[in-house]
């Protein structure tokens, strides 16, 4: 069996080479992303495995069924770049990895916390230049804070619960409570009081309801000096709206992993080029941002499970056409 895996990085090779000869499929990597444009490349391949920023519109959808593929393999969890009406439309089955290492991103969402609250970045490079003045690398106990998390599915609950090891109270808003958080000591409460936590951290998908879930008028509500956290999706986030926020100092501390406008950037090296994204400019100019390029996926065993559990759900879906709706397989 043939798949075309777009916008392949050199450490999708590593993982996804022996899985796939195992697995008896054979792959075929373009560094390209999947869009208008590349979607007309495909051929003789019975499916494409795309990642967070390749583009899955009618069109694409299209374009695929008509060269011949039949099945849409995301290898990441969130789906919000495929349209999958449109997929159905031309009889393209969809998976995702519903939950390759939750730890992987929770852990991540922690280490910005602590990176913008203890400033190990800065105090790093100050020590290498043998500045050792502590001035300006004051941080706050994590100790007794409320920390407020927007989603408490696979990932907001490994999030939760280390939270709760720092001694943190930990309040949560989500559409479906998880009963077992509830029972380590979690608190549902409703969005507008989760929002008013000194450390606010999403952890749900983008949809519709969800796009901009962050703009003005939450802002407004929210605890002056709030450190927030998205590993989540830019798209939960109005930048624009952000970086008023944190020119007032309402917003204390950003740490984001994601950024709405990430397809042309993240997972590139622009070093040699101007950065013309002047929202992203603005940004990586505050002193309390920290921004990472997409990565809180990146450790070894959720590569692992990715590429494990990709070609699973490939296999499946060739061998069973009629699998059912599941959480690893969207259409
Ligand atoms: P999940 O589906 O297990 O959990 C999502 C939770 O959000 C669910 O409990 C759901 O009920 C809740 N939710 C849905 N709509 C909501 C709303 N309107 N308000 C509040 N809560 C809502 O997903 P997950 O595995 O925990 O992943 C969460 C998100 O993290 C993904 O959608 C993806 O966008 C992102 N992610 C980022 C990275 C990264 O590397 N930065 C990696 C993996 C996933």
């Amino acid at each position: 069996m043939n798949l075309t895996l777009f916008s392949a990085q050199p450490y999708d090779h590593i993982y996804f080479t022996p899985a796939a000869e195992k697995a008896g499929i054979t792959i075929q990597y373009q560094e390209m992303p999947l869009n208008e444009t590349t979607a007309a490349l495909v051929a003789e391949t019975e499916a494409v495995c795309v990642f967070v920023n390749d583009l899955v519109n009618e069109k694409v959808c299209a374009q695929l069924s008509a060269a011949g593929v039949r099945i849409i393999a995301l290898r990441c969890a969130g789906f919000n770049n495929v349209n999958l009406e449109a997929a159905k439309k031309y009889q393209l089955r969809v998976c995702r990895v519903p939950a390759y290492s939750p730890e992987s991103v929770a852990e991540h969402a922690v280490a910005m916390i602590l990176t913008l609250n203890r400033k190990t970045h800065k105090a790093y490079n100050r020590v290498r230049e043998q500045n050792y003045s502590i001035n300006g690398l004051l941080g706050f106990n994590l100790f007794g804070k409320t920390v407020g998390v927007v989603g408490t599915g696979n990932i907001g609950a490994c999030f939760c619960k280390i939270m709760l090891g720092f001694g943190c109270r930990v309040i949560a808003y989500d559409i479906a409570k998880n009963p077992s958080l509830e029972k380590l000591g979690v608190e549902y409460v409703p969005l507008e009081e989760v929002l008013k936590a000194a450390i606010v951290s999403l952890h749900c998908p983008l949809t519709p309801q969800t796009h901009h879930l962050i703009n003005e008028q939450t802002l407004e509500k929210m605890q002056p000096g709030v450190m927030l956290i998205n590993t989540s999706r830019g798209g939960l986030i109005d930048t624009k709206a952000v970086i008023q926020a944190l020119k007032k100092g309402v917003i204390g501390y950003l740490g984001m992993d994601v950024y709405e406008q990430e397809e042309n950037l993240f997972f590139k090296d622009l070093s040699n080029r101007l950065l013309e994204d002047e929202t992203l400019q603005r940004l990586s100019s505050f002193h309390n941002v920290l921004i990472t390029a997409h990565q809180a996926f990146f450790t070894q065993e959720a590569l692992h499970e990715i590429a494990t559990t990709t070609l699973k759900n490939i296999i499946s879906l060739k061998n069973d056409n009629n699998l059912p709706q599941q959480a690893a397989i969207l259409v």
